[in-house]
């Protein structure tokens, strides 16, 4: 039997540095890794470009999505709608590969609720200064927006006890290999490899029935 993938969900408030993070994580770990890329009904932002960061929708496509179960969850932040399309999730989990979902809080409790086996990882930046101070220098929002932002940030601070880890990016590369160090130690859990502990214990019997 092939090992499947681990579904990872990677949160963190809006600016904390998580799409980078990811980035990062795929460029050095190339065949352990596949990003899933979310639906949207925002507006691209300069430099971004359909299929890449996002699949660029209009309400009434996401709409469809939905109605035809095509996706694995959704939820609407700040007035637009995101969500996991479902097909590319599946077919590379069945290749092994860790899949992961960078997406917000709503969704990460419905995938945990749909897939329980899911790792939930929060990155935060080290300070709530840094992150006002990250978003402000990004330039791409407007201030209301960056307002809004934040505020959604504090809500989300309450919800950061559902995450199985919580991550601090201070430095790029030591927390990409941190978020790899989990990934690495929750495929060694017992519950995700019960059939490599099922097949020594049949070479086991074999041994016995020898005797
Ligand atoms: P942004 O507009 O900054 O690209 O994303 C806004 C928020 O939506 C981020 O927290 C991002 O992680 C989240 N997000 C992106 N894609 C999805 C998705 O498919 N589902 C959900 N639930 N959230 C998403």
């Amino acid at each position: 039997m092939k090992k499947k993938g681990i579904l990872m969900v990677v949160s963190g408030f809006s600016g904390a540095g998580k799409g980078t993070v990811m980035k990062e994580l795929l460029k050095r770990y190339p065949d352990s890794y596949a990003l899933s890329v979310s639906a949207t009904t925002r507006s691209p932002r300069t430099g971004e470009t359909d299929g890449v960061e996002y699949f660029f929708v209009t309400t009434e496509e996401f709409e469809q999505m939905i109605a035809k179960d095509r996706l694995v969850e959704y939820a609407k932040y700040v007035d637009n709608y995101y969500g996991t399309p479902r097909t590319y999730v599946e077919e590379q989990l069945e290749a092994g590969k860790d899949v992961i979902l960078e997406i917000e809080i709503q969704g990460a409790l419905k995938i945990k609720e749909k897939f329980p086996e899911a790792l939930l990882l929060f990155i935060s930046p080290p300070s709530a200064e840094e992150l006002r101070k990250r978003l402000v220098n990004r330039g791409t929002e407007t201030l209301d927006v960056i307002e809004a932002r934040l505020k959604r940030a504090r809500e989300e601070s309450f919800g950061i006890e559902n995450y199985d880890y919580f991550v601090v990016n201070d430095k790029l590369s030591d927390c990409v290999e941190e978020v790899h160090a989990i990934v690495s130690c929750e495929h060694r859990r017992v519950s995700r490899n019960i059939y490599l502990v099922n097949n020594i214990r049949e070479e086991l019997s074999g041994f016995s029935k020898g005797e």
